[in-house]
């Protein structure tokens, strides 16, 4: 089943937005030649999911190509250093077992969130 551009923004954190428009801009460059073209480049490509994974963005798509997959490569390489929250420049943290990618104030709301809600 294919993930619509807005379906795949809610899959992850608001901070990585930009890179699911990256994503979906190459894709429709990719299917707009297919179309014109269909002899030379038979593949029509969609997403079948997208989702966070320790810390990392990660993408799956029907029918990529070898450039198609390495620029989800290093789409999903990019997503470790930016905040999945805000979309400032992130690290990946472990915050209480679970690996996230965030910046340093959305690092200390999340630990404040997290404390505030289990009584510290
Ligand atoms: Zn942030």
């Amino acid at each position: 089943m294919s993930l619509s551009r807005e379906d795949a923004k809610m899959c992850v954190g608001p901070g990585w937005a930009s890179l699911i428009d990256l994503l979906y801009d190459r894709i429709q460059v990719s299917n707009t030649h297919m179309l014109q073209y269909p002899m030379c480049c038979p593949l029509f490509v969609y997403v079948s999911s997208v989702k966070e994974k320790w810390g990392t963005l990660r993408i799956y798509v029907f029918d990529a190509d070898d450039s198609l997959i390495d620029f989800i490569d290093d789409i999903e390489h990019r997503s470790s250093k930016i905040c999945e929250t805000c979309g400032n420049p992130g690290t990946s943290v472990a915050i209480h077992g679970w690996f996230l990618t965030l910046c340093s104030d959305c690092q200390k709301k999340r630990k404040r969130i997290k404390y505030d809600s289990i009584g510290f």
